[in-house]
């Protein structure tokens, strides 16, 4: 017997590449992503504002990471920390501790959230909470995300 405690992998993707196909993964070196490894480029994000950030190419015919094979992850023991560490049911979560408003700074930027991710982390967390799994969701760090996104997008008069 273990007690091992699942974590979010517990939380099926069911075969999903939905996140690999439209999120462009940003490299993290302080988390320990080798920058030597990847096939990169130098992108503008949302979380850094004034910054290009090293990030995983797209596939310049259909837009998907380049590392996306109909089989799955071409580098799956080596994949990004983001992609370890994303999950869309966490991104639902953190999203539903947001107030309506902020939710649609969000939306209106047209730059941080997929409808096809959200809608998919919808059924993911409802899933998780079918199976007992919501307590593997931490969102502090999601949360804080959005927010550092929110305080840095200019308001519409
Ligand atoms: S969108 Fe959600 S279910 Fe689909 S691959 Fe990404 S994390 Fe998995
Ligand atoms: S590196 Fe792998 S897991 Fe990450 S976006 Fe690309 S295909 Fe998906």
């Amino acid at each position: 017997m273990t007690d091992e405690k699942p974590d979010q992998n517990a939380i099926p993707c069911g075969g999903c590449t939905e996140c690999c196909k439209t999120d462009q993964v940003i490299l993290r070196p302080e988390a320990g992503d080798d920058l030597e490894f990847y096939d990169l480029e130098y992108i503008e994000s949302a979380l850094y504002p004034g910054q290009r950030v090293p990030a995983l190419k797209r596939d310049s015919r259909t837009g998907h990471c380049v590392y996306l094979r109909d089989s799955g992850c071409a580098i799956h023991g080596r994949a990004p920390w983001t992609c370890r560490r994303f999950h869309c049911a966490r991104m639902f979560k953190a999203l539903g501790r947001l107030s309506r408003a902020k939710r649609d700074i969000l939306w209106a930027r047209g730059d941080v959230l997929e409808e096809a991710i959200v809608e998919r982390g919808r059924d993911r967390y409802g899933y998780a909470v079918e199976h007992g799994l919501d307590g593997v969701l931490d969102t502090d760090m999601q949360v804080a995300a959005f927010e550092r996104i929110i305080a840095a997008t200019p308001r519409r008069r």
